[in-house]
């Protein structure tokens, strides 16, 4: 090409895409990650690999490293309080434990039931083919049904991790989940998840006696929540689970450290534009030993939700339109980690030795005040670590929509020991906001929190954090051929 021509055609390509403000191909210098949750942390990582040794990434938490990955002590041994289960095929998870010399902690085997307030109306056996011939007898073939649906979703959301080994990012949750399902995804994250079931054939029984109990346990919510996060749920129901061993916070603690980013433990007040000609910078403004500080940086990952009643605590300044309110709010979800003698009685068990079940879900029953109750193992577990039995006192967690009150206690255990509260605002409380949050909220200022709308996941978090990163890395670099690109299935057969 004439040299002329392609220089002006490179002049009128930037003033063509006003989002790219950069114009002297040098590396960012700064770069700010808000949140150490697994999505931040997650972030840093992945923005060190793509942005390499030389760039400064300072990360800021204003409370403990892990966010939602928590644990409490009960007894001198650690529980899970937030996310605690991960599926074998989140292969980011998988990574991160491997790259950081971590160990995996499998799920101790026990059995579920599932409680509508006056009996178990579904109970697990030692016999796997008797549960089957149950599930059969009582919902027809619905659970194969089930099964089939998850696996082939389970199936294309797997494309992501190709498409991103491959380089490839989405500039919106949406284009993402194209990019997988076609707009059999997009529609997934519209329509509720008892509509798409009842459209595959799945029985109205199934969907309140096995579903239902599901959504409770996992987002706190019934079986209106859209079709995707539905799936995300019940993938995360099947076996294959497994946590980190010590605790899934250490996923996050460890990324920080390979990442080689700086933690500022204070929280971000504000978020300014600052505009030298061409050239736009933010300025983030923090609390440091009661003092306010302030930097400028290059780029900036918001990795926390936004929504109003999260209460985030950052305000965006100097945008010019102003940027837009994120929609929505978090529900609420009681993690309630108790010491105590399990009431079997009020299960229908006056002998709790006779009492066979690990794990209690419950169905939609209007004035059930919690959603599960399973006795749980430490973040640690020896070889020798057998679960307690009922009539020993154990460690139970127990969720429900709101703090248990002292009769609620109760009903659900003889006598307890203790009792430690987690009042966690969880999830996104689906419905109440319609579409998905944005991913680019300005030419360098990115969301990354959006997609727990899709899912809210530890691996929904890092699959967002590998695309923020990349993201960021090929607008900054002007890449544009790698972002939003069509039919990338037919690319990345094609590519070496
Ligand atoms: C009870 C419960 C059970 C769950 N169970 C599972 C499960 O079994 N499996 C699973 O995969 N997922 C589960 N999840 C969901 C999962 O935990 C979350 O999706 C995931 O941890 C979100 O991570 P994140 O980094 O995106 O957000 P967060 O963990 O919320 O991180 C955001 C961080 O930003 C910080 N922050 C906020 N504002 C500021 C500010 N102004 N300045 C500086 N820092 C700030 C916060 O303190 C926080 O640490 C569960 C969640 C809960 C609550």
């Amino acid at each position: 090409m004439n040299q002329y021509l392609f220089v002006l055609l490179s002049f009128v390509h930037v003033l063509a895409d006003p989002d790219f403000a950069k114009l002297d191909g040098a590396p960012p210098s700064k770069i700010a990650v808000v949140g150490a949750g697994i999505g931040g942390t997650a972030t840093a990582h992945f923005l060190r690999q793509h942005f390499g040794p030389e760039v400064r990434i300072d990360v800021f938490e204003r409370g403990s490293v892990g966010g939602r990955l928590a644990t409490v002590t009960v007894n001198h041994q650690d529980y899970e309080s937030g996310g605690s289960i991960i599926h074998s095929l989140n292969l980011h998870m998988q990574d991160f434990v491997q790259q950081l010399g971590l160990k995996y902690r499998k799920s101790v085997a026990g059995k579920t039931a599932v409680f509508n307030g006056d009996e178990f109306i579904l109970e697990e056996t030692d016999w796997y083919l008797l549960d089957l011939f149950r599930l059969w007898w009582r919902y027809g073939i619905s659970f194969i049904r089930l099964q089939m649906w998850v696996e082939e979703i389970m199936e294309k959301f797997m494309r992501i991790y190709k498409y991103q080994a491959h380089g490839y990012a989405f500039s919106s949750v949406e284009e993402l989940l194209h990019s997988l399902g076609g707009s059999g995804f997009i529609n997934m994250t519209r329509r509720s998840l008892s509509e798409s079931l009842l459209e595959l054939g799945v029985s109205q029984r199934f969907i309140d006696e096995v579903i239902a109990p599901i959504m409770r346990v996992n987002y706190g919510q019934n079986i209106s929540i859209p079709a995707f996060v539905g799936a995300v749920s019940l993938a995360g129901a099947q076996a294959n689970l497994w946590a980190v061993e010590g605790g899934n916070k250490l996923v996050c603690s460890g990324l920080l450290k390979l990442a080689k980013a700086n933690l500022i433990r204070s929280p971000v007040a504000t978020i300014t534009l600052r505009s030298t000609g061409d050239y736009q910078q933010y300025e983030l403004t923090y609390d440091s030993q009661n003092e306010k500080s302030s930097e400028l940086y290059d780029i900036v990952v918001v990795a926390t939700p936004l929504q109003q009643n999260i209460n985030s605590g950052i305000s965006f300044q100097g945008f010019e339109p102003q940027l837009s309110e994120i929609a929505g709010s978090y529900h609420q979800t009681v993690a309630s980690i108790i010491h105590g003698y399990l009431n079997c009685s009020y299960f229908g068990f006056p002998d709790p030795k006779l009492f066979p079940f690990s794990s209690i879900l419950t169905t939609d029953t209007p004035g059930l005040f919690f959603n599960s109750a399973a006795s749980v193992c430490p973040v640690n577990i020896t070889s020798g670590f057998r679960r307690k039995q009922p009539q020993e006192a154990g460690v139970y967690k127990v969720f429900s929509p709101k703090p248990l009150e002292k009769s609620e206690l109760k009903t659900l255990f003889k006598s307890y020991y203790s009792v430690q509260v987690t009042d966690w605002l969880a999830y996104p409380h689906y419905g109440s906001s319609q579409g998905l949050p944005p991913v680019v909220l300005h030419e360098n200022l990115y969301f990354l929190n959006g997609m727990e709308w899709a899912g809210s996941a530890m691996e929904m978090s890092s699959v967002a954090a590998k695309n923020i990163a990349l993201l960021a890395y090929h607008r900054w670099n002007r890449q544009l051929e790698m972002i939003d690109q069509k039919d990338l299935m037919h690319k990345v057969k094609t590519e070496l």
